[in-house]
C-alpha cells in the first residue's frame, strides 16, 4: 500500500467546518478570537513508552490522551492535532484499529486530526502527536503559580496504571482479575479535559501526573519556590490496588507514572466552587495536602509516619 493511500484510508476523516485537514501541504486551523494558542507535543516509542503487544486501539487512544492531558494541565481547551507515524511495515488491521482508537478520543474531546506525516522506519513504531489548544490570555495554569496556603488537589485515582505495568512486565505475580481491573487505566487513560478547561480563575498551579505523583508535584514545588505537605491517607488510592501489600501501594501511588490525571493547587476560598465544577463534569477530585512556605515536599501518614520513597518516579534516561 502506498503512503498516500494509507493516509487517505486511515487518517483523512472529515474535519469540522472552517478547518482544512489532510491532503494539502499544510492544515488550516481557525483561530479563536480573543484567545491564546497553546501547543504541546509528545512521542511514544515502541519498547519504551508502550509494549509491542499492546492492542492498537488502546495505543491510538493513548497517543492522543497523553497529549490532551498536557492541554488539560494548562487549563486549555483542545482545538486540533497532528500525528506523525513511523512504521516498520504497513499492517492494515493495526492501522484500522489504531486510527479508530485515535479518532474516538479526538471526537470525544473535539480535537480533530488535521494532518501529520507518515514514513517507514527500520526500527520500532514511533508515534508523535502535536496538539493545539486555546485559552484566555494570561490564565494558563503555570507550575510556578502555587501559593503558600493553597490546597493541593488530585483528580481521579492513583496507583492502578503502575500496578498494571508491573503485572504486564512480570514484576508482580500473575493475577488476571487485578490485571483486568487496572489495565484500562494504563492503556486507555481519560484525562479530565472538560473539567480542566474551567479551572483557570479557580486554580493557581497545575500539571498532569505522567511520571509519578511525587516527582510531578516536585516540579510545582521547585517552580513555585514553595514546599508541600501531603497526607498519605488522603490520597485517592485506586480501589483495585488497596488490597496489595502496603509497600507496593505506597510505591504505586507516590511514584507510579502513566496516570494522566491532574495535580493542581487552589486557594482555600475556592473549595466549594471546585467541588461543584467536579460534580458538573463527573470528575472525582480529592484534597490531598497544602502548599507550604518552604520545607520541601513532605508526605506523612495521619499517625505521623513520614514516608521517604526510594523510587521517586519514572526516569526517561
Ligand atoms: P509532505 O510531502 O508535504 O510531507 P505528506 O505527503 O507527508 O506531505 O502528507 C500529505 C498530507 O497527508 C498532508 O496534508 C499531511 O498533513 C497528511 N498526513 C500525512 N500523514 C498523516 C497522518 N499520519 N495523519 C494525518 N494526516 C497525515
Ligand atoms: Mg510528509
Amino acid at each position: 500500500m502506498r503512503e498516500f493511500d494509507l493516509i487517505a484510508r486511515y487518517f483523512s476523516r472529515p474535519v469540522p467546518e472552517g478547518f482544512l485537514g489532510a491532503g494539502d501541504d499544510c492544515a488550516v486551523l481557525p483561530l479563536v478570537p480573543g484567545r491564546q494558542c497553546v501547543v504541546s507535543t509528545d512521542s511514544l516509542i515502541e519498547g519504551r513508552h508502550f509494549l509491542s503487544e499492546v492492542d492498537p486501539f488502546s495505543l491510538g487512544h493513548k497517543s492522543l490522551a497523553v497529549n490532551v492531558s498536557d492541554l488539560a494541565a494548562m487549563g486549555a481547551t483542545p482545538a486540533g492535532c497532528v500525528l506523525s507515524l513511523a512504521l516498520p511495515h504497513v499492517d492494515e488491521s493495526w492501522l484500522s484499529e489504531f486510527s479508530d482508537g485515535f479518532y474516538r478520543l479526538a471526537n470525544e474531546f473535539d480535537c480533530p486530526l488535521i494532518g501529520g506525516d507518515t514514513t517507514g522506519t527500520s526500527h520500532g513504531i514511533m508515534i508523535c502527536v502535536t496538539v493545539f489548544g486555546h485559552i484566555t490570555p494570561g490564565t494558563a495554569l503555570l507550575r510556578s503559580a502555587a501559593r503558600s496556603g493553597d490546597d493541593i488537589w488530585v483528580t481521579g485515582s492513583l496507583g492502578a496504571a503502575h500496578v498494571a505495568l508491573k503485572l504486564l512486565q512480570g514484576d508482580l505475580a500473575r493475577n488476571d482479575s487485578l490485571l483486568e481491573k487496572t489495565r484500562p487505566m494504563l492503556e486507555q487513560p481519560w484525562p479530565p479535559v472538560l473539567f480542566a478547561a474551567q479551572l483557570p480563575g479557580l486554580a493557581h498551579a497545575a500539571l498532569d501526573i505522567s511520571d509519578g505523583f511525587l516527582q510531578d508535584l516536585g516540579h510545582i514545588v521547585k517552580a513555585s519556590e514553595c514546599g508541600a505537605h501531603i497526607v498519605f491517607d488522603h490520597l485517592p488510592i485506586d480501589p483495585s490496588v488497596r488490597g496489595l501489600p502496603g509497600e507496593m501501594v505506597e510505591e504505586a501511588v507516590l511514584s507510579g507514572g502513566d496516570v494522566y490525571q491532574l495535580c493542581f493547587t487552589a486557594p482555600v476560598k475556592h473549595r466549594n466552587a471546585i467541588e461543584t465544577l467536579a460534580r458538573q463534569f463527573d470528575t472525582p477530585v480529592t484534597r490531598v495536602g497544602t502548599i507550604t512556605d518552604s520545607g520541601g515536599l513532605v508526605v506523612e501518614t495521619l499517625d505521623g509516619r513520614r514516608l521517604t520513597p526510594s523510587n521517586t518516579g519514572y526516569q526517561h534516561f
